[in-house]
Formats: structure tokens, C-alpha cells, sequence
């Protein structure tokens, strides 16, 4: 057993001490049988969220309407989740209630798809109702029971599909694939921030040239946000290497710069936060000026700095199957006089008592040419350089006038 669920057992074995079933289930256990990382070490239980509650010290009830509490173990946490269906579900969308049940078939029964309805037992055994084991090994992802009744249920299930194609590199089952082509208008019913969350996903993944063509051919495209009119750039997106992007800025700006859209319009619609619209924003200018010029020039190197230029100079690299420049311009980047204005050796104060003026616009004004004077080596980054130079400047310009 790996040691993520070996440091989890405890919890396990506490519930089952009392009375209950408790076993790792989802994401967990499909990563662990497929040999990949694993990420957060779900458990689901017969326990109702207040008798987890009253078994561990620390709990916090972060979904207790859905049953879920986390439960802090040892500096880590664990969602503990109780068994349950989803009782009705209305307009398309995650039902508005849930129902505690006492099985774990079925809870696992409610499951997306089978990889993911896979449970294991302190002992390491697997309970795989829906033959979720097999379609790990066909490398297949296939709803639990019938797609096209599990994607009207809820219809981010077809999202979610498409991020485990890119993710893993798996195919669609024939009809969970059918069922997605039938049901994509469904999507209008979700939140956006929702399809957000698992379309990014797509974006980061390392088989996401797997996922664009099954936007096209299930036409799940048209319901996305900013992607009905945008079949053509869709289509090519798997010639480029995703792979070498490293982050979801990244990933962002490359899909941006490639569908030729606006990227705050375009970015707004999907919903993402305020600083990722920003930082993708910031990144595509970067790329669209480097790209036209094809040169990281000091200016460009210094404004965008460490934070955007690894980004920038990946998306660039990228763009042209190139591999990326991206130590060669930290080192160059690190060789300037100086990386950022904070660094310069005056401020505005001094500026001001050399001048004896208001404050004012000028101010600004002459910080940035002292800025770009250092940042060219035209004058030291030292306060008595900069002052007799910038003096000797006025002097000059006073003369010319
Ligand atoms: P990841 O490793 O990315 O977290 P995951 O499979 O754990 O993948 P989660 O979103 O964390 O995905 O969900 C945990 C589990 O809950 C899934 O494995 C699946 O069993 C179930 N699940 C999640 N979302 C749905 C859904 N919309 N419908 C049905 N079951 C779902
Ligand atoms: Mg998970």
C-alpha cells in the first residue's frame, strides 16, 4: 500500500473501531492502480457526519449538507465523506439534497465513471462493483451505468470526461462518447465556474492534444464560453506541444494567442479570477511584441521581468517549436544593472530636494528616465552619480532651449 493511504489508516481504523464501514475511494485509488502521483486521500464511510465528528479531534465540517467533514490528521487532511446517493436532481445540475445511505456499492454507484468508483479497504483490496479495474487497464473512461442518464443528471460529468482524456490519455467508451455528442446543450444548465474548473484541467494536461479534436467531434465546443465560432483554431491546437508548458497561465495565453481573441473579454466570460486575467494578459502583450520584433531587447527583458518572462519566453517557444531560451535570459536578465524600479538608489524625495520644485507628473516623469539611464549603463545605479548626472542633463537641455 502506498504510504499516503498507510499514514491515512488510522482514520479507517477509528471508524471501523466504532462500528463502521470506512474505505479509500475516487481519485486516490485510480492514481495509485494507475502508478501515477496521488493527490488528496479520500475516504467514504458509513458514518454520518456528526458521528465523524465525534470520533476525531480535529474536524472541520467543509460540506456537511453533501456529508462531507475533513477530518485533520497528523498536519494532513482527509475528506471524510458518508455514503450517500443524490436523490433527485433537478435542472441538470448537482441535486439539491443528498441521501445518506448505509452500502458502499451504493454510494460508488453515484460515481462519475467507473475509474473513479473504485473503493479499497485497509487491507489494500479493491471493491470494483462496476469494473472500474478493467477499464484502467483498456484505458477507458465509461460513465457508471448509462451515460447519457448519468450526463443529464449532471451534465459537468461530460467535462470532467474530456479533463480525464487529457489528464490520462484514455479514450471515451463508444457510448459515453455518443451520450456527450447527444447531451453538450446541457452544459448551458452549469455554472461556469465549474466547467472552468475541470476545462483548465483539460488545458494543463499532458494528453490535452487528445481532449481539443473530442471538443470538435462531440461539439461540446459550442456550448463553452467565447468557443461556438471558433471550430477552425480548435482544430489546430494539437500541433503545438502543450507539454512544455509548465502552468495554467501558460496554458491560458497559449490558447488565447492561438483562438486570436480578446484575452479580458474573452477570459471574463470563463470567469477566472481577476490576477490569472491579468497575468494572462500581461503575458500575451509580451508575446505579441516579442513576437514581432522576434528579440528579448533589455527593455523587454527588464519590463516584464522574472515573474513573465520564463512565461512569455515558454509560450513563445512553444509557438515556434523551439525549445525555451528561458535560463540564458534569467542569466541575462540577473546581469542588468538593475531588475526592478525598487532597486533604483533614488526615489522621488530626492528627486525633489535636488529640484526644489512641486511635486507633479515630473516626477514620474524623470524617475523613468533615470530608470532607463541606469538600466542602459548610461549612469551609475549610485545616488551621487545619478544626481550630478541628472543635473548635468537639465543643464543641457537648458542650454538647448
Ligand atoms: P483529482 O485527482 O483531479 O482530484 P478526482 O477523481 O479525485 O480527481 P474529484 O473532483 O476530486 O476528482 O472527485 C472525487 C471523486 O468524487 C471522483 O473520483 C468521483 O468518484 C466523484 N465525483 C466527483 N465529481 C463527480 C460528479 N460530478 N459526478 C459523480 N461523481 C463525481
Ligand atoms: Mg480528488
Amino acid at each position: 500500500m502506498n504510504e499516503k493511504f498507510r499514514q491515512a489508516l488510522p482514520i479507517i481504523e477509528t471508524l471501523k473501531r466504532h462500528g463502521h464501514e470506512a474505505y479509500f475511494v475516487g481519485g486516490a485509488v485510480r492514481d495509485f492502480l494507475l502508478d501515477r502521483p496521488i493527490g488528496d486521500v479520500d475516504i467514504a464511510t458509513s458514518a454520518l457526519p456528526q458521528e465523524v465528528i465525534s470520533l476525531f479531534p480535529k474536524t472541520v465540517p467543509v460540506g456537511i449538507e453533501h456529508g462531507t467533514v475533513m477530518v485533520i490528521y497528523k498536519g494532513t487532511s482527509y475528506e471524510v465523506t458518508t455514503f450517500r446517493t443524490e436523490g433527485r436532481y433537478e435542472d441538470y445540475r448537482r441535486p439539491a439534497e443528498v441521501t445518506f445511505v448505509r452500502s458502499l456499492e451504493e454510494d460508488l454507484k453515484r460515481r462519475d465513471f467507473t475509474m473513479n468508483a473504485i473503493a479499497m479497504n485497509e487491507r489494500g483490496e479493491l471493491i470494483d462493483p462496476f469494473g472500474g479495474k478493467a477499464a484502467l487497464e483498456k484505458q477507458l473512461i465509461e460513465t457508471v451505468g448509462a451515460a447519457a442518464e448519468r450526463f443529464s443528471e449532471d451534465a459537468l460529468r461530460m467535462m470532467r470526461a474530456l479533463r480525464f482524456v487529457s489528464q490520462l490519455g484514455f479514450s471515451l467508451a463508444v457510448d459515453t462518447k455518443q451520450a456527450i455528442e447527444q447531451h453538450g446543450h446541457l452544459l448551458e444548465k452549469i455554472a461556469i465556474e465549474r466547467i472552468t474548473v475541470e476545462f483548465e484541467k483539460m488545458l494543463c494536461g499532458p494528453f490535452v492534444h487528445q481532449a481539443f479534436p473530442l471538443l470538435i467531434e462531440t461539439n461540446l465546443f459550442l456550448y463553452l464560453p467565447g468557443l461556438s465560432e471558433k471550430k477552425e483554431p480548435l482544430a489546430k491546437m494539437s500541433a503545438y506541444q502543450w507539454r512544455r508548458l509548465h502552468d495554467r497561465i501558460e496554458a491560458w495565453a497559449l490558447f488565447v494567442y492561438l483562438l486570436d481573441v480578446d484575452p479580458h473579454s474573452f477570459l471574463r466570460k470563463w470567469k477566472l479570477p481577476n490576477h490569472v486575467i491579468r497575468d494572462v494578459s500581461v503575458c500575451l502583450q509580451g508575446l505579441t511584441e516579442i513576437r514581432e520584433k522576434d528579440d528579448w531587447t533589455i527593455d523587454r527583458l527588464y519590463r516584464y521581468g522574472q515573474k513573465y518572462m520564463p512565461l512569455i519566453e515558454t509560450v513563445r517557444a512553444t509557438l515556434k517549436d523551439e525549445s525555451a531560451a528561458t535560463d540564458e535570459l534569467a542569466a541575462r536578465l540577473a546581469a542588468l544593472p538593475i531588475q526592478e524600479r525598487k532597486q533604483l538608489a533614488v526615489n522621488g524625495n530626492d528627486v525633489m530636494a535636488w529640484f526644489g520644485r512641486e511635486r507633479g507628473r515630473w516626477i514620474a516623469e524623470t524617475l523613468e528616465t533615470i530608470e532607463r539611464a541606469v538600466l542602459h549603463g548610461e549612469v551609475k545605479n549610485e545616488k551621487e552619480a545619478i544626481k550630478e548626472w541628472l543635473l548635468a542633463c537639465n543643464q543641457k537641455q537648458e542650454k538647448n532651449c
